[in-house]
């Protein structure tokens, strides 16, 4: 069985719903992820925004708002009355489900019902068109098995037990379709993956079913070697591993949601990503092998603060790293690059909600320099034990950029750079020239 997920712009329009429709309708066992139609999430969030703040007259506006949209797509997306009067029964019932909260008290954990009901339509509305064309289908709810724990964290173990069960009411089906993002918490309720959820319910089905293939369909043609807003003629990367995936993925390139392929990768699960405006093209194969040592890609990730403490307790001692750790810990604070010398610790973060009290404790321990505005510049592929001299070509390429960190080794996967985020462009730009058109020059 193959899982594929298109998100909110392959279904933005009713021309989009057929396009999937077709790419979807060939023989074979396959479950289909769908995420709510493009923007349709944003608006349901100022919707229930506007429910928390007591707006309720500019809430009513803004669901009034949304409804054009799907009137135009269910008179456009079927061929006959009969569908474009289901069609239309169904945006109904949506629609006054809304209003209803607008009607009485709002409570805070409606929300995430309200933000449900995006991928809720948009399955409906596709399911409806595979039927009007005779194709059949089955519409797997996926508030009846997508769970997540008391962490928020997915769980694998009854998403498995509860997808084999509702699959097994259908055993001659071939054709499922389901809603991405949305799932119940541990006591019922409806709760969701976070934002751009999609892919990881993709991904988390593919391993609960143990699927050949996870396809992620978008509006590009797979992962980029560059970043295509910044530098000219860049160009998808055919082959990547699961590991190198993650580390682009986290780093800056938008297609995937960093934490997504996880569950595919804990079970070997490739993952396509794949391009619904040029379905032929090959796009990025992500899978437990890796093709090739060489550099493969690069990516930025912008708004980074480097924070450097320095301290003469920490000459030859132990244990300090430990208590410069634990204070970010306290503040649930991810870093992401680290450097040391002997009398100085140099660390990144992305989230400085907490920076005031952190700086605050780590003036404890010695002087504390924060600079925000910083761009990490992050060099994915296989650097296999440096055998091949990367590093040099990377920084002979970067040789006009004023490097603030480095941090290479921490897997065999990546060379981590910070820049000053003026210098992102330049960056880019030289090491597409410095690396890629060499490489592309010498093929
Ligand atoms: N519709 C959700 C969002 O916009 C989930 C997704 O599209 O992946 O965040
Ligand atoms: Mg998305």
């Amino acid at each position: 069985m193959e899982v594929l997920k298109f998100g909110g712009t392959s279904v933005g329009s009713a021309e989009r719903m057929k396009a999937v429709a077709k790419l979807i309708n060939y023989p074979g066992k396959k479950i289909v992820v769908l995420s709510a139609m493009s923007g349709t999430t944003d608006h349901l969030v100022k919707i229930t925004q506007a429910l928390l703040k007591k707006e309720n007259n500019n809430a009513a506006q803004l669901i009034a708002d949304l409804e054009p949209r799907y009137r135009k797509t269910v008179q456009e997306l079927y061929a006959t009355e009969e569908y474009k009067k289901k069609g239309n029964e169904l945006i109904t019932e949506h629609f006054n489900f809304l209003l209803s909260f607008t009607q009485d008290m709002f409570t805070p954990n409606e929300e995430k019902t309200i933000l449900a009901e995006g991928e809720l339509m948009s399955t409906a509305l596709v399911q409806f068109y595979m039927e009007e064309n005779k194709v059949p289908s089955v519409l797997l709810p996926a508030l009846n098995f997508m769970r997540i724990d008391k962490e928020g964290e997915p769980d694998l173990a009854y998403i498995e037990e509860h997808l084999k069960k509702e699959l097994a009411k259908y055993p001659h089906t071939e054709l499922f379709i389901t809603q991405g993002y949305i799932c119940r918490n541990p006591f019922g309720q409806v709760d969701n993956l976070k934002r751009g959820g999609s892919d990881y319910t993709a991904s988390l089905i593919g391993a609960a079913i143990y699927s050949t293939e996870v396809q992620i369909w978008t509006d590009i043609d797979g992962m980029h070697n560059n970043d295509p807003r910044y530098v000219p003629k860049t160009y998808p990367i055919a082959e990547l591993s699961f590991d190198e995936a993650a580390e682009l993925a986290y780093f800056g390139a938008k297609i995937l949601h960093p934490a997504c392929i996880l569950p595919a990768q804990k079970r070997h699960i490739p993952v396509r990503l794949l391009n619904t405006m040029q379905p032929e093209a090959k796009g990025t194969l992500i899978s437990d092998s890796s093709q090739g040592h060489d550099i493969k890609a690069v990516a930025a990730k912008d708004n980074i603060t480097v924070i450097k403490i320095k301290s003469a307790r920490m000459l030859m001692a132990y244990g300090f790293l430990r208590s410069v750790f634990e204070v970010f810990e306290r503040y649930k604070t991810p870093i992401d690059m680290i450097t040391t010398s002997e009398v100085a610790v140099s660390l990144t973060i992305d989230t400085t909600d907490h920076i005031k009290q952190i700086v605050e404790e780590l003036e404890n321990f010695g002087t504390v320099d924060v600079e925000p505005n910083q761009t990490i510049i992050c060099i994915v592929g296989d650097f296999l034990a440096e055998k091949h001299g990367y590093s040099v070509k990377i920084f002979d390429a970067m040789k006009d950029i004023p490097i603030r960190m480095i941090s290479y080794g921490g897997s065999k996967n990546n060379i981590s750079v910070l820049i000053s985020g003026d210098h992102k462009k330049a960056a880019l730009l030289a090491l597409n020239e410095g690396v890629f058109m060499k490489n592309a020059v010498k093929n």
